[in-house]
């Protein structure tokens, strides 16, 4: 009998690699489950779209060979969802293709627990189109098949037909048989399909790691066997192959291979990190800053509840502030109302970004980056009286340039930032690049550093990279406009 608390499971395809190919319904369950179960083929990356606890299923080491204890990620499963948990069964690719999503879903069949299955984009069709193989290119394949390159250990005989497979009249994509390979060739040769067959091993599919050896049945396993491929990997075997020439983009983008940090806390770097996965790199969060609140939200609230009272303007150098800004309302069961007699005055394209989605638009964004800038736009608007919410440890230059020209500045403290000057050996030897984006990112990167060897650095903005320079740090490449897209093609022009 199901019990009566009984939860849902939802076995989910995590797609390849690239987080981006999780599909819209895989992406709707996780961001609600209670309870995440993943395994290791799954970019930990999509784990950060989880608001549930996230456990990653054992690996046991049994006879020398690593396996997964399936009956014991069954029994959890079933548990879970017997306690009305909303579970998540996130498992790499597409969960029934040599996934054992089926055994896991016929145990919670037999348990009376429900269940769903969400589909995902299998290894084969990524490696198709990141690779640039079209698998069933109507003039050269008119099938594919999905072959395991690992049989189950212990079995009597090979299931597998090497005549039919050799005979097959289209694509061989052979998982987990990158160990096997010199069989793989060899047999499917020995029972009569050309040695001269266009064969290629794609290791790490649509990931910005990505690799792909391409060659023919008689050398593809010496190929392989001169160089280190990473798991997972694929095998290919068919006259597809040689589209890659024509179809391979994915290697192709500006971006493609490196590894840049993004030195932003982790819920403020998503955009960038989706903006380097689109050109083909991978952003690594390496938290430089930490935001904290003031010590108090008095003066704050005082102005927020008083509309503003007696200023003409409100000056925003960050969105941090305009985080600030939009909590305290929400706090105070107010709105954008509040802001109505003044103009909204922002330091860059960010600020402004932020800004719009309060449904507010900037009046004054600064030409060039700075708070001197700023303050110029606001004197030549007539401002009278500016309210500054801003970091406790900003510039001066804003308030100094605007108290000169005359103007009253209300400075009240909307966040602390303070140094995060952990970076761990093995976060850093990953990165090929780090992207500088503020002053103060660059010289807490540099204590961070110490006498270690630097990745190569990138700077948004001029003022950065004297920053940089004066804190001892070397800079390679420097954003020709303030914003990511400009820093990003500095660094694809310098790579
Ligand atoms: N359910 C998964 C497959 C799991 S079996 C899916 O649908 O893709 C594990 C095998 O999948 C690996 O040995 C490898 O052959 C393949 N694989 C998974 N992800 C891969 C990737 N990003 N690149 C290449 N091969 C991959």
């Amino acid at each position: 009998m199901p019990s009566e608390a009984a939860g849902l499971v939802s076995l989910v395809g995590a797609g390849p690699g690239d987080p981006g190919l999780l599909t819209v319904r895989g992406r709707e369950v996780l961001e609600r489950a209670d309870l995440v179960l993943y395994d290791g083929l799954v970019n930990p990356e999509l784990l950060t779209l989880a608001r549930g606890r996230c456990e990653r299923t054992a690996r046991v080491v049994q006879d020398g060979s690593r396996r997964i204890d399936q009956a014991e990620v069954n029994r959890r499963l079933i548990e879970a969802g017997r306690q009305g948990l909303r579970v998540c069964r996130l498992k790499g690719g597409d969960p029934y293709i040599f996934g054992r999503g089926s055994e896991e879903a016929a145990a919670l069949q037999a348990a009376g627990v429900p269940f769903e299955v969400v589909p995902g984009v299998t290894a084969a069709t990524a490696s198709g189109a990141y690779a640039g193989f079209s698998l069933t290119h109507r003039d050269i394949a008119s099938a594919v098949a999905l072959v395991t390159g690992h049989e189950r250990p212990g079995k009597p005989a090979s299931m597998l037909d090497w005549p039919a497979l050799a005979a097959f009249p289209g694509t061989l994509v052979f998982y987990m048989g990158l160990p096997r390979l010199p069989a793989i060739a060899e047999r499917l040769v020995a029972a009569g399909k050309p040695p001269t067959t266009p064969a290629a091993v794609v290791s790490h599919a649509s990931l910005p790691t990505q690799r792909v050896l391409a060659g023919t049945l008689a050398t593809l396993a010496q190929q392989a066997a001169n160089e280190t491929l990473q798991a997972p990997t694929l095998i290919v075997v068919g006259e597809c192959v040689q589209l890659r020439e024509q179809l391979a983009w994915y290697e192709r983008l500006p971006l493609f291979g490196l590894s840049i940090g993004v030195c932003r806390a982790e819920h403020q770097a998503g955009d960038a990190v989706r903006t380097i996965a689109g050109r083909g790199g991978r952003g690594v969060v390496v938290p430089m800053l930490a935001i904290a609140p003031p010590d108090d939200w008095d003066d704050f609230d005082g102005t927020l509840r008083n509309r503003l009272d007696g200023f003409d303007a409100v000056a925003l150098t960050s969105s941090n502030a305009v985080a600030a800004l939009a909590a305290r309302l929400e706090v105070l069961a107010l709105d954008a109302r509040v802001f109505a007699g003044c103009r909204l005055a922002c330091v860059g394209p960010a600020t402004a970004d932020a800004l719009r989605a309060l449904g507010l638009q900037a009046d004054l964004i600064a030409a060039v980056p700075g708070g001197a800038a700023l303050a110029e736009e606001l004197v030549s608007a007539g401002a009278r009286a500016v309210w500054f919410p801003k970091a406790e440890a900003a510039s001066p230059d804003l308030p100094a340039h605007l108290r000169a020209a005359g103007v009253t500045v209300h400075e009240t403290i909307a966040y602390r930032s303070h140094p995060v000057t952990e970076l761990p050996d093995e976060v850093l030897a990953d990165l090929d690049w780090v992207a500088l984006t503020s002053s103060q990112i660059a010289e807490t990167f540099a204590a961070a550093l110490a006498d270690r060897r630097s990745p190569r650095l990138a700077a948004i903005s001029e003022n950065v990279a004297a920053a940089a320079k004066r804190a001892g740090l070397q800079v390679d490449a420097v954003a020709e406009t303030a914003g990511w897209p400009s820093l990003l093609d500095a660094i694809a022009a310098a790579r």
